[in-house]
């Protein structure tokens, strides 16, 4: 008898799940249903299936990741393998979380999902499925997402396109695997290191702003995040330019930070990060107890902030978590370098 791994479906929602009704689209299929679609996942491994919930992702909570990452650890030790079905909208913030709030893996957590459910003659979901199957058995330890051929690190997730089949990228950092016509190239080297015991580690505070800079934006609008939010991350424009002419939106993110709110800085553009220190611009902040993002993805950024706010609230202390890489989610590296 062949001794096939163990792999867990944890179903969450998503397109992949859904079935057309009058009112739209909605998650419907329990992972049962989804394995009787891809009959052959079943001479690949032993899979079982647990349904943690039934969302669009669009309606995916912060307090869902926790729902998703104890499904994960009370099932740890009986698999040897996990596959998360999820909608593709908001899978980037979910396989972050994931990263942060399951600490030390020391097995695979694939997460994917389909642009047109199962159901559908040309949908995308089985061939997903498939490679989560595929990668997952490789045994690699972390959280990833399946998508389009491609596996990425699960903090550097970013959905690109709304309605390609190759509707993911991975935000500065090299692909951990693709599809090569049947065959999975694997790229091992890619993979982050992790250490420790394995545990759960799910506190997050979710008083947060993220705002996005633009030409005649209004500093007031950070007087409400000083009275309301513990965090703000600032997607700012190229590699760290902040105004502060005529609206001087640099004098209120420091009057922000210097209030105890942690203030991260970020870009709006996809690739190669931040660097304060290159213009007058984003240099006036320096000596500020000001987060740089370095060059995370919003998606990371945003469920790391919560779970770093949910620790402490010494800023410091924050300061300090967001700028340690954690699950390969930044490179220090990407500061020191100017343009090239
Ligand atoms: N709105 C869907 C979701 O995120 C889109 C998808 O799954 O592709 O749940």
């Amino acid at each position: 008898m062949i001794n096939l791994k163990k792999i867990l479906l944890l179903t969450t929602g998503g397109t992949i799940a859904s079935t057309g009704r009058k009112e739209g689209l909605i998650p419907t299929y329990s992972a049962y249903d989804l394995l009787e679609c891809v009959p052959e996942l079943l001479f690949m491994a032993s899979i079982h299936g647990i349904d943690i919930m039934k969302v669009d992702s669009s309606n995916m909570q912060p307090e869902y990741w926790r729902d998703i990452a104890i499904a994960v650890h009370r099932h740890y030790d009986a698999y040897d393998g996990f596959v998360i079905t999820h909608g593709t909208d908001t899978i980037g913030y979910t396989s972050a979380a994931l990263s942060y709030m399951l600490q030390g893996l020391s097995k695979p957590i694939v997460v994917t999902g389909a642009q047109k459910p199962i159901s559908y003659f040309d949908t995308d979901a089985k061939k997903n499925l498939r490679l989560a199957v595929q990668f997952a058995l490789k045994g690699l330890s972390g959280v990833f997402v399946a998508f389009g051929g491609k596996i990425i690190l699960g903090t550097r997730a970013m959905k690109l396109r709304t309605r390609s089949y190759d509707a993911f990228v991975s935000v500065n950092y090299p692909y951990i695997a693709y599809l090569e016509r049947d065959f999975l190239r694997v790229f091992t080297e890619h993979v982050p290191n992790n250490t420790g015991q394995f545990k759960l580690d799910i506190s997050l505070n979710t008083n947060v702003l993220l705002v996005k800079l633009f030409p005649g934006f209004q500093p007031e609008i950070f007087d409400y995040a000083a009275l309301n939010c513990q965090g703000v991350i600032v997607e700012s424009f190229g590699v760290g330019g902040i105004p502060f002419e005529k609206r001087d939106v640099a004098a209120k993110i420091m009057d922000l930070a210097l209030s105890g709110v942690s203030v991260v800085i970020t870009t709006q553009c996809l690739e190669d990060g931040v660097n304060l220190d290159i213009y007058h611009v984003g240099k006036r902040l320096a000596g500020h107890p000001i987060i740089s993002a370095r060059d995370m993805n919003t998606e990371a950024i945003l469920a790391k902030l919560m779970w770093a706010l949910g620790k402490t609230s010494n800023q410091r202390k924050i300061k300090s978590i967001m700028e340690q890489p954690i699950a390969g989610d930044q490179n220090r590296q990407a500061e020191l370098s100017f343009k090239n």
